[in-house]
């Protein structure tokens, strides 16, 4: 059997039931080119590295950019950051030697995280950004704010200590940016966040960033946000249309080795994933096909990180083909650009079979899925087509012309 770690949802649902806003905006813009940016900001965002604005900044980056106040919530990892990053350089006036926009985060790491996306994104304008955070020296903060800084990120206590002192001034602010609102609204910097945003111009336009939305912080935004559009990026359902499903029959479960082997070649013409329940079946059968010198990867929970990090990446650009794996990797990695999937035992639940095989519908992508069952396994693979009102087909002969 598994272990708990590959049998269970990981605590990536963690957002679910939790989250009270629903988007009420659907202007989709993907492509950067498509986004008005200044030129030297749109140089600075490929300069970056990034070729495709994410899901959240596709739907976000405009309405900021266009003076409204906005609730963005998507999962951690997703590109928030530069949501509002782009959103901010876009909107400066770097002429003017002033704080225009002020970002909020709850540590100090992530605030300096922030400064440097913000600096790295606005390298060709000459944006400065400056980390006002607790344990620095406040008169560095002082020289610096006082030679003309474009954006602060900082936390909440000193960022209002400096404009306590005067040394921060508030009146050509025009953004204020909470990031990780539902981290900051729950380890009790409700109160520093209000004084904070006292000091605020009349018109300050507000952006809130969140991975969850719990609905007492949804309640403290209505205090001082205006009308704000809401866009929620649900995490991507799963769907099995478009996948073509087939099954091959083995008489017994040591057969199953040698239909792999079959299969290899057909495998390899893109990448291919290969499940097993278990990590030592993992092993086991990965030290079978190497005997058999056949090429192949394998990954699984006991590794540590690093490892797996370094095999995920040879497999991603392409230079393993195929790879075997437990359910560990079925959820939360993305290796949905995978078009071929094996399922050598079939899994011991319905909702890793989607995990293993189903793809982002949006995206349309193809797929093509085998399973490798046994006597035993008839009755779980009826199972899992009823639940899915799915058909799962026998393997046909030309298999390999529609991969
Ligand atoms: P969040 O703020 O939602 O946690 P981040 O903005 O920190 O997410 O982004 C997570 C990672 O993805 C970062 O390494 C970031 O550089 C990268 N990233 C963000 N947007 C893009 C994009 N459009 N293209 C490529 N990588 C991106």
């Amino acid at each position: 059997m598994g272990s708990m770690e590959e049998n269970q949802a990981p605590s990536d649902s963690y957002s679910a039931g939790c989250d009270v806003i629903e988007s009420n905006w659907d202007e989709v813009v993907e492509t950067f080119d498509d986004m008005n940016l200044r030129e030297a900001l749109l140089r600075g965002i490929y300069a970056y590295g990034f070729e495709k604005p994410s899901l959240i900044q596709q739907r976000a980056i405009v309405p900021c950019i266009k003076g409204l106040d906005v609730i963005a919530q998507a999962q951690s990892g997703t590109g928030k950051t530069a949501t509002f990053s782009i959103a901010i350089l876009q909107k400066l006036d770097v002429a003017l030697k002033e704080c225009q926009a002020l970002v909020l985060a709850p540590t100090r790491e992530l605030a300096q995280q922030i400064q440097k996306v913000v600096l790295a994104l606005g390298d060709y304008m000459e944006a400065h950004c400056h980390a006002c955070i607790g344990g620095t020296n406040v008169r560095d903060d002082r020289v610096r704010l006082s030679q003309g800084v474009h954006t602060i990120v900082g936390t909440p206590g000193r960022v209002h200590d400096m404009i306590n002192r005067g040394y921060l001034k508030t009146n050509y602010i025009k953004l204020f940016v909470l990031d990780e609102a539902d981290e900051m609204l729950s380890r009790g910097f409700k109160d520093q966040i209000y004084n904070v945003f006292r000091c605020m111009p009349e018109n300050i336009q507000v952006l809130l960033l969140s991975a969850t939305m719990p609905k007492d912080v949804f309640d403290v935004t209505t205090r001082f946000m205006r009308d704000p559009v809401k866009i929620l990026v649900k995490k991507e359902e799963l769907t099995l249309e478009g996948i073509k499903q087939f099954y091959i029959q083995v008489e017994r479960e040591e057969w199953k080795l040698d239909t792999l082997s079959d299969l290899y070649e057909t495998l390899t013409i893109t990448q291919a994933v290969i499940f097993c329940n278990t990590r030592r079946k993992v092993d086991w059968l990965t030290d079978k096909m190497l005997e058999r010198d056949f090429t192949v990867s394998a990954m699984h929970g006991d590794m540590d990180q690093k490892e797996r990090d370094v095999i995920m990446k040879e497999f991603r650009t392409g230079s393993s083909r195929v790879l075997i794996t437990t359910d560990l990797l079925a959820r939360g990695i993305d290796v949905q650009q995978v078009s071929l999937v094996i399922n050598y035992d079939l899994p011991t639940n319905r909702e890793n079979y989607i995990h293993r095989i189903g793809r982002g519908g949006r995206f349309g992508r193809k797929g093509v899925a085998i399973n490798f069952i046994t006597q035993d396994d008839i009755r779980t693979l009826q199972d899992i087509e009823q639940f899915y009102n799915t058909v799962v087909d026998e393997m046909p002969m030309n298999v390999a012309d529609l991969i």
